[in-house]
C-alpha cells in the first residue's frame, strides 16, 4: 500500500503523523512511503531523515493526496485538502466529525473511507488513540500553571516546592483520570500538595494506592470544592463525561472565594470546560482573569510541545497504522474490532453511530 504524509496546515499545528522511525516500518514492509516537504520540520525532522529511513519527498500537498492509497495525518483535513480527497482513498487522522457538519458532508461527497483515531476503542472503553494527549495535557498542565502563578504574569507569586522554611503551594486537580493522574504526579513530583477530586471511588482507591504521599485523594461534592478552592494556589480542570459537556464545577460566584492570583488551568476546554468563565484561548494568548482569577484554557494544549506529542503519538497510532497496510482497511478492520471502531465514514455513507445521530443522518 502506498503511504502518504501530508504537512499539517492547521494553525498552529506543529505535529506529523509519523517519524522517520515510522517509515522505516513502512519501508521494511515494502509499503512506500511519501512524504511533503518539510512536514516533520515542526516536530524536530528533517526531510534528510526521512529520505534516510526510506521515504521519498514530494514537494507539494497536491502530489502526496494524489499518489497515497492510505493518507496519514493527525488534524481533520482542512477545506482546501477536501478537493483533494480521491474516492477509496484511506484517511487514518483525528476528524471530530460530531463537531464539525462541513467536515462529515465532504468526506461523504469524498466517497473515501474515514478512520477517527478518536473513536478507535478497546473493549474496557478506553480510547488508545486520544490517551497519549490526554497524558501530554495533563503533565503539561502543571508547567503553565506553575509558570502562570508568577507574580509579573499577575499570579499569586507562589513557587509550587516551596522551599526548606517555606511550605509548598497547593495544587487541586478535579478529575482523577488520564489528565489529572499525569498533573498530579507532576504537581507532586516539583513537591506541590496535591488534592485529588473525582466522583469514581474504585478510581480514587487506586490512585491512593500508586501516588506519592504528598497526594490525597478525596471524594467530590461541591461542599468539598467550595471549601478547598479557597486556600489553593493552582486549580486543574480534568474532568470527563463521555459523549457530554462537562459539568461546571466551578461556577463564576466562587471566584470571588478565592485568592488573588489563583490560577485555574481548564484542560477540558475542548468538552465544553468544567469552570463556569472558561472560553477557549489560544497559545498566542493562553490566559484571561476575571475576578484577579487567572484563566489558562488552550484548546489544544500537545500543540505547544509537538516534540513530544509527535512521538507521543505516533507511538500509539504506528501498529495501526501498520496493520491497515498489511492487510487493507477491510480486512484490518474485520480482525481488530478496536480499529473496527474508528471507521467513521466509509464510500459515501456514515458508519459510525454518533455522527449519524449528531446531524440526523442515515446510519
Ligand atoms: P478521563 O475519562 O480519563 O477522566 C475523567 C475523570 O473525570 C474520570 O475519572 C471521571 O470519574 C471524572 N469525573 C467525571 N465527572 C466528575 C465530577 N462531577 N466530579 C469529579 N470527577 C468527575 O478523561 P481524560 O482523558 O483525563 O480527559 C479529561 C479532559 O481533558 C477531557 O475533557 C479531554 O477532552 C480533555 N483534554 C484536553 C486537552 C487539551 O489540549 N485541552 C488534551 C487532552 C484531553
Amino acid at each position: 500500500m502506498i503511504i502518504g504524509v501530508p504537512k499539517e496546515i492547521k494553525t498552529n499545528e506543529n505535529r506529523v503523523a509519523l517519524t522517520p522511525a515510522g517509515v522505516l516500518e513502512f519501508s521494511k514492509r515494502n509499503h512506500p512511503v511519501y512524504v511533503q516537504s518539510t512536514a516533520g520540520e515542526g516536530s524536530g525532522f528533517d526531510d534528510d531523515e526521512y529520505e534516510a529511513a526510506g521515504a521519498k519527498i514530494l514537494s507539494t500537498i497536491e502530489e502526496v493526496y494524489a499518489v497515497a492509497d492510505m493518507i496519514i495525518k493527525v488534524k481533520e483535513p482542512i477545506e482546501s485538502e477536501w478537493p483533494l480527497i480521491k474516492p477509496d482513498q484511506l484517511l487514518f487522522t483525528y476528524f471530530h466529525f460530531a463537531s464539525y457538519e462541513p467536515l462529515t458532508e465532504a468526506m461523504i461527497k469524498s466517497k473515501a473511507v474515514c478512520l477517527a483515531y478518536e473513536t478507535v476503542e478497546l473493549p474496557d472503553g478506553s480510547l488508545p488513540l486520544l490517551v497519549p494527549m490526554s497524558e501530554v495535557a495533563g503533565r503539561m498542565a502543571i508547567q503553565e500553571g506553575a509558570k502562570y502563578l508568577e507574580k509579573p504574569v499577575k499570579g499569586r507569586g507562589v513557587l509550587l516546592g516551596g522551599v526548606p522554611g517555606v511550605a509548598p503551594g497547593k495544587v487541586l486537580v478535579l478529575g482523577g483520570g488520564i489528565v489529572g493522574t499525569q498533573a498530579a504526579r507532576m504537581a507532586a513530583g516539583l513537591g506541590a500538595e496535591v488534592s485529588i477530586l473525582d466522583i469514581n471511588l474504585p478510581r480514587l482507591r487506586y490512585l491512593s494506592e500508586v501516588m506519592p504521599p504528598n497526594v490525597n485523594t478525596i471524594f467530590s461534592n461541591e461542599y468539598t470544592i467550595r471549601k478547598m478552592i479557597r486556600d489553593h494556589d493552582l486549580i486543574i480542570g480534568a474532568i470527563l463525561i463521555p459523549g457530554a459537556k462537562a459539568p461546571k464545577l466551578i461556577t463564576a460566584d466562587m471566584l470571588k472565594t478565592m485568592r488573588p492570583g489563583t490560577v485555574l488551568v481548564d484542560v477540558a476546554v475542548d468538552q465544553g470546560g468544567c469552570f463556569e468563565t472558561t472560553h477557549p484561548t489560544t497559545h498566542d494568548n493562553p490566559t484571561y482573569i476575571i475576578d484577579h482569577v487567572v484563566h489558562y484554557c488552550v484548546a489544544n494544549m500537545p500543540g505547544a510541545v509537538p516534540a513530544t506529542s509527535t512521538l507521543a503519538l505516533t507511538n500509539a497510532t504506528l501498529p495501526y497504522a501498520l496493520q491497515l497496510a498489511n492487510k487493507g482497511w477491510q480486512k484490518a478492520c474485520q480482525d481488530n474490532l478496536p480499529l473496527r471502531k474508528g471507521l467513521n465514514v466509509v464510500n459515501g455513507k456514515v458508519v459510525y453511530q454518533g455522527v449519524a445521530d449528531a446531524f440526523g443522518l442515515d446510519y
